[in-house]
């Protein structure tokens, strides 16, 4: 089980208010994506979620919990950064395992984890190898991976995909869905492409300013826009 819930969630820095109000529901292994345009909230959204940023009001509820009532690296949440964030002096194998090391897990347990997760993101021939002698995409996968050895109940990307060449992208798309089946995770992912929303989600989130335009399942975005933004935003072709 892995419901993230948020109420009235609001964040300011400040004075000035960046999160407005933000009332929302994620279900079990539900593929949700928040898309609006730069400058909307998504990635605060998403670190208030990670606990990576202090909430101003309002509440976060993860499996029914209360977020304040658990520390962040206990709440079963990985997030994914679009700027990969590996480290260069280490392998591909040390960077996955990396934050399992940190926790006190043994070699031994590390090294299964890491290869199960390599092979899931087809990275098993390139374990020993370090992050300059991998492509993009293969970096990306790392990034992805260094999530799954931590086996969360909750995925969380910020446009992990935006770093890469469209043909990958569309190609990491399908990867993404295929693991999320895989995985039967909980899957929270911003992204300011309408693409990948309408073809990733179970659920699009259209946000701007603060605030959420409207919720719904892609087709019910493109067939009844609640308004002109959603309609621009989800019906323009790119
Ligand atoms: P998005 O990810 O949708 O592009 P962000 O969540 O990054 O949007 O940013 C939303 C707004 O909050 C922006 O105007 C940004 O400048 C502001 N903001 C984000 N982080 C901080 C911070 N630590 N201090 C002040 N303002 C911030
Ligand atoms: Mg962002």
């Amino acid at each position: 089980m892995a419901t993230v819930e948020l109420k009235g969630l609001r964040k300011s820095f400040g004075a000035l208010e960046i999160i407005k109000g933000i009332d929302l529901s994620v279900e079990d292994r539900e593929f949700v994506v928040f898309v609006g345009p730069s400058g909307c909230g998504k990635s605060t959204l998403l670190r208030m979620i990670a606990g990576l940023e202090k909430i101003s009001a309002g509440d976060l509820l993860i499996d029914g919990k209360r977020s304040n009532a658990v520390a962040p690296a206990q709440r079963g949440l990985a997030m994914v950064f679009q700027s990969y964030a590996l480290y260069p002096h280490m392998t591909i194998s040390e960077n996955m395992g990396f934050a399992l090391r940190i926790a006190g897990i043994s070699r031994a347990e590390r090294a299964a984890k890491v290869q199960a997760a390599a092979e899931v993101l087809q990275l098993t021939p390139l374990l020993q190898r370090r992050p300059k002698e991998l492509s993009g995409g293969q970096r990306q996968r790392v990034a992805i991976g260094r999530a799954i050895v931590r086996n969360p109940k909750v995925f969380l990307f910020d446009e992990p995909l935006s770093n890469l060449d469209a043909a990958l992208r569309v190609q990491m798309r399908i990867e993404l869905m295929r693991l999320h089946e895989a995985l039967k995770a909980t899957m929270i992912y911003v992204t300011h492409d309408q693409i990948e929303a309408m073809t990733m989600a179970d659920k699009i989130v259209v946000m701007n300013g603060g605030r959420i335009e409207q919720v719904g399942a892609p087709l019910e975005l493109y067939n009844r826009p609640r308004n002109l933004f959603v309609a621009g935003f989800i019906g323009s072709p790119r």
